[in-house]
């Protein structure tokens, strides 16, 4: 009699954990997806905050094409921001097309 209430115990606490276990991964999933969720929609709310607007003063950023390289110049303080790969377009240029390059990057 003993013997059988013991094995009743150990099933029902092997059982517990199991339960317990099971409810932890199962909240597990549910923070990671939450998680994953709020991740996505915090970074369209940013780039919906922040696209093409100047990383200094946060106004319109104009596109302007100069020798085949696009680049994004303030409307306010007329600072310059280049898309990755466009400065490296700059650099590959012969030294006389980056000269040209770089003076009519200025507004004069
Ligand atoms: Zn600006």
């Amino acid at each position: 009699m003993d013997e059988d209430r013991r094995r009743e115990d150990e099933w029902f606490q092997k059982n517990e954990r199991q339960l317990l276990e099971s409810a932890r991964l199962a909240r597990q999933k549910r923070e990671q997806e939450r998680a994953a969720r709020e991740k996505t929609a915090e970074l369209q709310r940013l780039k919906a905050l922040h696209l093409m607007r100047c990383p200094k003063c946060g106004h319109a950023m104009q596109e302007e094409e100069l020798q085949g390289v696009k680049v994004d110049r303030c409307s306010h303080c007329e600072g310059i921001y280049f898309d990755a790969g466009e400065l490296d377009q700059v650099l590959m240029k012969k030294e006389e097309a980056r000269k040209g390059f770089f003076k009519k990057l200025v507004k004069i």
